[in-house]
């Protein structure tokens, strides 16, 4: 399997290292309240079958942080951004 990283191009899946599920929202704040919530954000993992937003970094290359939509049936890789750009798009 092979990563496309934007900086550095198609790279060996061992200049990766995974870095978890991309599709949860980190909760905001540290209160009492919202314990719950980063209980289910560090501790409970989905184990989707089909597309799958997953954190990588490049830890062999540039060390950007990636966010790979992944098949995890097929291993298939279908998109790549910057997890940096993905979080400016989601703050506007
Ligand atoms: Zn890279």
């Amino acid at each position: 399997m092979q990563i496309h990283c934007p900086w550095c191009g198609p790279r060996s899946l061992d200049e990766f290292e995974y870095g978890g599920d991309a599709s949860k929202t980190r909760p905001s704040g540290k209160t009492q309240e919202n314990m719950e919530a980063w209980v289910d954000y560090v501790f409970l993992h989905d184990n989707p079958a089909g597309r799958h937003r997953e954190y990588w970094q490049h830890v062999g290359g540039c060390r950007s942080w990636l966010i790979v939509t992944r098949d995890t049936r097929t291993h298939e890789i279908s998109k790549v951004e910057l997890a940096c750009a993905s979080s400016r798009k989601g703050a506007k």
